[in-house]
């Protein structure tokens, strides 16, 4: 957690944000899938560090949105997930990206500890980002995926056609499958029989999708944790037998804790990974979202556009040149 002290965490002045956009900052660093509709889209801007207050701004061409970035120099950049006909009213609404935002600081069952972000909670940041991604494109089948690292986590920002027009709902329930959000049924029925299966037992669909959130939060639990109808006594439990879940033998996991209690630990679990990303976010379908590129200046780190989140790590590729040359 040394890193968490180090200058590069530290505000940027208004020199450096200067400097930044002046020397090193590049308009061909807006991903394109940005740059293609710079029209439609509202953009939003903090020029003092108080939250973006100068909204409804819009520009003709990327090369107008270049200028006025290096003339002004923002605390923060923005813009909308949304494409309308009249950006500068946000009237005519097209369609919008479909959003999931997952922030280092407020995801559950943090390693860290730590007040604001650090590497630790990052990089879980980025393994829950990798798994959400393997749903998006496994079970709901989406390709036009890009992963944005915000400063403090990650966008994932979809633009498949076939998501774009969806409403608030819709998007709600999206959020809730790939987050697994809520225990399975998992009873079928075939030919009069009704049959009982466990969520583990079943290798694809949703079920699936719970049983590898599930696991993801049961290895990563600690003892502090508090989670809704879950007492400490079960937390420590699940704990001591973190090895079986770690092979994914559930079945014997589920006899050693006791199947009302395993129910319960499933409950409680089911509302914790409601924390692995602002849903608030994804419903919204007129949310501004920092501009990949820009300078995130609470941080001075750069917002990007991140090729390979398998290998990605912020602390190398997302620093500024100016905090290097930081004289304390
Ligand atoms: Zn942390």
């Amino acid at each position: 957690m040394e890193r968490e002290e180090s200058p590069i965490l530290k505000p940027a002045t208004l020199d450096e944000r200067r400097k930044y956009y002046r020397e090193e900052w590049d308009v061909k660093e807006i991903p394109e899938f940005i740059r293609e509709s710079v029209l439609k889209r509202e953009f939003g801007f903090d020029h003092m560090g108080r939250g973006p207050n100068d909204r409804y701004r819009v520009f003709r061409s990327a090369d107008l949105l270049r200028k006025f970035l290096r003339y002004r120099a923002p605390f923060a950049a923005y813009s909308s997930v949304a494409f309308y006909d009249k950006p500068r009213r946000r009237d005519g609404w097209i369609k919008s990206e479909l959003v999931f935002d997952v922030d280092a600081k407020d995801i559950p069952l943090r390693m860290c500890g730590c007040e604001g972000v650090c590497e630790i909670c990052l990089n879980q940041a980025r393994e829950i980002v990798c798994s959400l991604m393997d749903t998006l494109k496994g079970d709901l089948g989406l390709n036009d995926i890009h992963v944005v690292y915000s400063g403090r986590g990650y966008h994932i920002r979809v633009l498949d056609e076939s998501v774009m027009k969806m409403d608030s709902d819709v998007r709600a329930q999206i959020v809730k499958y790939i987050i697994g959000a809520e225990v399975p049924h998992n009873e079928y029925a075939e030919e009069g029989v009704t049959y009982n299966l466990e969520h583990f037992s079943i290798p694809f669909g949703y079920p699936h999708v719970f049983t590898l959130r599930a696991k993801y939060s049961i290895l990563h639990l600690s003892e502090a944790i508090q989670m809704e109808g879950v007492n400490q006594k079960l937390v420590k439990d699940a704990i001591k037998h973190q090895e079986l879940i770690k092979n994914d033998e559930w079945g014997i996991f589920r006899n050693k804790i006791g199947p009302i209690r395993y129910q319960r630990l499933m409950n409680g679990i089911a509302s914790l990974n409601m924390g692995l990303v602002d849903a608030k976010v994804s419903i919204d379908l007129k949310r501004i979202l920092r501009l990949p590129s820009s300078l995130h200046s609470m941080v001075s780190m750069k917002s990007m556009e991140v090729k390979n989140i398998e290998n990605f790590d912020p602390f190398e590729d997302a620093v500024p040149r100016f905090v290097y040359e930081r004289k304390d």
